[in-house]
């Protein structure tokens, strides 16, 4: 067969051998910032900035949330009233003039042998010379008394902006009009990126060039073409973290860890300890984790399980397994209040074990890294802290790239690791997230366990809450009180607590013993009062939502949330799962304004808390609530990242890249991937 000819569009560009043309791509344009665009100066490009985009790049990459519906077209005789409306005609002359300041006003007068009129665009003085006598026209706009205002259009029937104008996610600053025009000067740079898919593959699975794809995404001519172009680049992002999944595993399969023998004494006297034999899941999690560390090969698994279904007890058991064999643990929190916690509920049977245990955190060096078990934030194997033989990991709620990975390059030999999480994820978005990572699920809490009986209670009545509070008080158990959500800063927030708790103990709470936990406080002091609490020495708590993860205190029974309406669901469940950590009947109290205040999404979300505690259930509840948006815990699996698939409709187009991933070279989308896993670890230190 003979070779096809180059630049023919099935055909791939050899290695080297073609010489740039004129008309080469240039992909450095990508890279410029705003300000090379007509008409940005720096206010605007600040303006900009906030919304997330800085450079040429970041807007042929921001997706319109929705677009325009096209209007029938409309006699310019018959126009009246300022309605939208499309006419379509035929230049007659144009002019222009200054306007006030820096104003330039361009008028067309256009005919369709209906009538006549003046049409006018803004600052756009750059169109004068296409519209010569003659030229047709699509307008949509509206009339005013000057003439009619035009907000899209097309010339010569290119374009078909006026059907389907782009409607971009806009700010009070930078209005939705004025990014239409800032991607459109952007998009004659959309072909200056080489196109990163292999052509082969294109052609294979029907994906248009990229782009067109960028095109069709911002100027389509139909919603179906717009939704062509979408679902190609939803396909690049699923293909890139597709294949940045296949490198890790490529990766980890050639790093070798320490095989441990078998269960021993130390095991054994760890269960012994327990106050509880452990339920059937969390044994088969623990099996399925012994059965990893008894091979070489890095253990990848994830322990999944809603909050308070005992997770940390098995977290425990593996770090126990690497001392056991005279190697150390590691668990690893995403904040340090987190991690302090973690370390409260550790040391304790540490100690009962004689197994030495330390917390390390940015503000904390308790010990160094000879302890048996360090307790620590991400920012621990981050920031090469050297462990003397780390042979198991445990990363609590942190599903970013990247992380374990440069420990494993820092020591030479690869822990075991193990990733802990309460988001629930269904199957298919596990397999996204953490590709062929081993999952073990810890599906029911224990059986002792009773649920929480949860009730939304309004304004009016939240002093008989507070009785309810007092009687649970009063028979030696804890509570905790949960303050509005101010979203202005950790300073008003922690001063909202502190005035909240001044309250409480001069009013409904006076004769207890009252904490205030707020993420201001110095890290000593948190120790400290979360010890306290611990140990029975507070009866209420009085927090912001430093308490949503990882506090355990089975003796707390009570939960009151003030002004619940403003939390999201994901988060009341979490904070929810404080209470009903131990055998006795617990209850969360929901405080809110009075129902027809509030917005029907918030009514939504406190019913659905009232309704059950299933995390599952309310992870898609949630995900109906907010109309697909971002799933429950999307923020820490890095599915955010995402710009233009949609995880819940795109599970089709995630199978095909997972297929594709696997049979292309592992090179593919090299950048991409770079690009991908360097941003992950990026925010990982953040
Ligand atoms: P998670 O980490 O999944 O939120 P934890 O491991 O912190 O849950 O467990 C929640 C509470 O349940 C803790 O107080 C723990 O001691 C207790 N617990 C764990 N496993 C059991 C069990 N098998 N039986 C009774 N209580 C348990
Ligand atoms: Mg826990």
């Amino acid at each position: 067969m003979s070779r096809p000819l180059p630049g023919f569009a099935a055909v791939d560009p050899p290695r080297e051998g073609w010489t740039p043309t004129r008309g080469r791509s240039r992909p450095e344009r990508l890279d410029a910032t705003l300000d090379t665009l007509p008409g940005v100066g720096p206010a605007l490009r600040k303006r900009l900035a906030k919304l997330g985009l800085e450079r040429t790049g970041d807007l042929l990459s921001y997706r319109p949330r929705d677009y325009q519906r096209p209007l029938p077209p409309r006699r310019i005789a018959d126009l009246f009233g300022d309605e939208e409306a499309l006419i379509e005609g035929e230049v007659l002359r144009t002019s222009s003039r200054h306007g006030r300041g820096r104003l330039r006003i361009l008028t067309a007068h256009i005919t369709d042998g209906s009538g006549e009129i003046a049409a006018t665009w803004f600052n756009q003085s750059w169109l004068q010379e296409k519209l010569t006598a003659g030229t047709r026209v699509r307008l949509r706009g509206q009339k005013n008394r000057y003439g009619f205002s035009v907000r899209s259009f097309d010339l010569n029937g290119g374009g078909a902006t006026a059907d389907f104008a782009p409607v971009y996610p806009a700010s009070e600053e930078v209005a939705s009009g004025k990014l239409r025009e800032l991607v459109e000067a952007a998009l004659p740079f959309a072909d200056d990126r080489p196109d990163p898919l292999p052509a082969a593959l294109k052609v294979e699975r029907g994906l248009p060039l990229r782009a067109d794809a960028l095109v069709a995404l911002h100027r389509p001519r139909s919603l179906a073409e717009a939704e062509e172009g979408r679902r190609r680049l939803a396909f690049d992002e699923l293909l890139t973290l597709q294949l940045a999944l296949a490198r890790q595993t490529a990766e980890r399969e050639e790093s070798v860890a320490a095989a441990l023998p078998a269960p021993g004494e130390l095991i054994e006297r760890y269960r012994a300890e327990l106050p509880f034999t452990l339920t059937e899941h969390q044994e088969s999690a623990i099996a399925e984790i012994d059965g990893d560390l008894a091979r070489t090969v890095p253990m990848q698994r994830l322990l999944q399980g809603d909050v308070g279904s005992g997770k940390t007890v098995v977290a425990l058991y593996a770090l126990l397994r690497a001392v056991e064999s005279g190697r150390q643990g590691a668990l690893m929190a995403p904040t340090e209040t987190l991690a302090e916690q973690h370390f409260l509920t550790v040391e304790g049977i540490c100690a009962q074990l004689g197994v030495s245990c330390a917390l390390v955190t940015g503000s904390v060096r308790a010990r160094g890294p000879e302890a048996d078990v360090t307790v620590g934030t991400h920012a621990l194997i981050q920031q090469g802290f050297s462990f003397r033989d780390l042979a198991v990991a445990v990363v609590d709620e942190q599903h970013r790239f990247g992380v374990e990975q440069r420990s494993a390059l820092a020591e030479g030999r690869a822990p075991h690791v193990l990733h802990m999480t309460a988001t629930p994820i269904p199957r298919t978005l596990a397999l996204t997230v953490y590709g062929d990572l081993a999952v073990s699920e810890i599906a029911k809490p224990p059986a002792s366990r009773k649920p929480i009986v949860t009730a939304w209670v309004t304004d009016e009545k939240s002093s008989e809450a507070y009785t309810r509070l007092r009687a649970h008080l009063a028979e030696g158990r804890q509570a905790y009180v949960v303050c509005p959500l101010i979203e202005e800063s950790a300073t008003s927030d922690a001063r909202a607590a502190e005035q909240e708790a001044a309250q409480l103990r001069d009013g409904e709470l006076k004769g207890f013993r009252v904490g205030c936990m707020h993420g201001r406080l110095k890290p000593a002091d948190r120790r400290e009062l979360m010890a306290r609490f611990k140990a029975g020495e507070l009866d209420v708590l009085v927090a912001t939502t430093v308490i949503e993860v990882g506090v355990d205190v089975p003796n707390a029974t009570i939960m009151i949330v003030q002004e619940a309406d403003r939390f999201g669901l994901a988060q009341l469940h979490q904070l929810r799962g404080r209470v009903g950590r131990g055998a006795e009947q617990s209850y969360c109290l929901l405080i809110s304004r009075s129902k027809d205040e509030l917005t029907e999404s918030a009514r939504d979300r406190l019913e659905a808390l009232v309704a059950t505690t299933d995390g599952f259930e309310l992870a898609e509840r949630d995900l109906e609530i907010r109309g697909g948006g971002q799933l429950l815990g999307a923020r820490q699996s890095g599915l955010s990242d995402l710009r233009f698939a949609r995880i819940s409709k795109d599970v089709g187009l995630l199978e095909e890249a997972r297929d594709a991933a696997r049979t292309l070279p592992p090179e593919t989308m090299a950048a991409e991937v770079d690009a991908f896993l360097g941003a992950a670890e990026h925010l990982g230190e953040s």
